[in-house]
């Protein structure tokens, strides 16, 4: 007797929400909680980080969290399909452009399609165009949605965010030596790419210098962090984003002092002052993460952009992995590769993140090359052939709004640092003429 008059009131309390909800849902739309994002089970990995940054980006909207499916577990009555499914329509990829995408809709299923990290193009229109609030509810204007095909470009805008993702020591052949053991891609190839000069005012760079020209727009000699070639301090571009409101953070795997972030941090004569970590503690950043293991860079990176990208006016991240940097001194390229292979799906997710919010700018590239990676006709493989760094010209790849700059460009490394602070709207910033 009392189970049934829990049954009916359970009933009756169901009946009268799902009333009440149904009574206030604009035709056509469909509350955004009844949704599922599905995932392919043998989905590529710009199709899994963009089901979770559409999770994400959703959850910061509505605060609700959608669950994440295989298709190959049961189907739901309201999916959002990421990319190709086993129950998604059969749309044609191939034909679409690589920097087009598409939304369709056939009333309770949503496709997302594009080509590599443009399905997070797809996946922040349909969060940013059809995800709205409609009396104390969250909906999905699922009826607007285009029921065919329409191929739409990504159309980057001016830029409110920068990711900078620094390989330290990553040369182009770190890259090659990763491919020949087996890396079918290195996702960042999709974008424009460069190469930056990376000598400093010593010659051959270490770390500090060659982070100082990044992050300051200056050559300096090597060793020193945050100062130009006559000691004077020289604003970098974390405090150029503060000072324009933004949130900022670093992750990186290198410890606390190393030479990278912290030519990000402090303006010092040495990378070995005692005073490097006394200088840091004045320095406030809205994430920062070092010294983060092999596996938690990427989940660093993904609690670090979920905090600065929560801002009015954006954020500048700064990720560095040193492996690469630590595989050529320690003469070993299998540390190289795994570095690289490492690299590669962190960037792939930030590829994903700058496609699914246009208006940020994702740079890829690394202080200077180290290990003097190589070909060996003789011995068949990849070696290194110095210990140290070398001077030849690293990598530079971007994505987003006027990054057509670094396309097939020689640029020197303190370009980079003018590059960004331009993107900010800052004309006057690094070392001139
Ligand atoms: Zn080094």
């Amino acid at each position: 007797m009392r189970k049934i008059t829990a049954l009916s009131m359970s009933l009756l309390l169901i009946f009268a929400l799902f009333g009440c909800q149904l009574s206030n849902i604009p035709k056509g739309a469909q509350l955004v909680s009844s949704y599922t994002i599905v995932v392919g089970a043998d989905a590529d990995i710009f199709e899994r980080d963009t089901a979770e940054l559409l999770q994400d980006y959703i959850t910061s909207l509505t605060q609700i969290e959608l669950e994440i499916r295989e298709d190959s577990a049961a189907a739901a009555e309201y999916e959002i399909f990421v990319g190709d499914t086993s129950r998604s329509a059969e749309y044609d990829t191939q034909s679409l452009a690589n920097d087009e995408y598409y939304i369709v809709s056939d009333g309770n299923k949503i496709s997302l399609g594009g080509n590599k990290h443009m399905i997070a193009a797809a996946a922040g229109e349909l969060a940013r165009e059809y995800v709205e609030a409609s009396k104390e509810q969250f909906i999905l204007r699922a009826s607007d949605i285009p029921v065919t095909v329409t191929p739409k470009k990504i159309e980057y805008k001016e830029a409110r965010n920068i990711i900078l993702m620094i390989g330290d020591g990553m040369g182009f052949e770190h890259i090659n030596a990763a491919k020949f053991e087996g890396m079918e891609e290195f996702y960042a190839e999709n974008l424009f790419c460069g190469e930056s000069i990376t000598t400093s005012l010593t010659g051959v760079t270490d770390s500090a210098a060659g982070a100082t020209a990044i992050a300051c727009g200056y050559k300096t000699t090597n060793k020193t962090l945050g100062l130009d070639g006559e000691d004077r301090p020289v604003k970098n571009i974390r405090e150029l984003s503060q000072e324009l409101g933004k949130k900022t953070g670093i992750v990186t795997t290198d410890t606390q002092i190393g030479a990278t972030p912290s030519a990000f941090l402090v303006h010092l004569i040495s990378r070995n002052s005692p005073d490097i970590l006394s200088a840091q503690s004045d320095v406030k950043l809205d994430y920062f993460k070092h010294y983060v293991t092999d596996e938690g860079i990427l989940n660093s990176v993904k609690e670090g952009l979920r905090t600065v990208n929560d801002s009015e006016n954006g954020f500048f991240m700064m990720i560095e992995d040193d492996k690469m940097d630590s595989g050529g001194h320690g003469f070993y390229p299998p540390s190289v590769v795994i570095g690289i292979n490492r690299f590669n799906e962190n960037i792939a997710y930030n590829m994903c993140f700058a496609a699914m919010y246009p208006d940020t700018i994702l740079i890829v590239t690394a202080d200077h090359e180290t290990g003097g990676v190589t070909f060996s006709e003789k011995e068949k493989k990849y070696v290194c052939t110095t210990s140290e760094h070398t001077g030849v010209n690293v990598p530079v790849f971007a994505m987003g709004f006027g990054t057509e700059y670094f396309s097939n460009a020689t640029v020197d490394n303190t370009d980079i640092a003018k590059f960004m602070a331009r993107s900010f709207g800052v004309e006057d910033f690094g070392q001139q003429g």
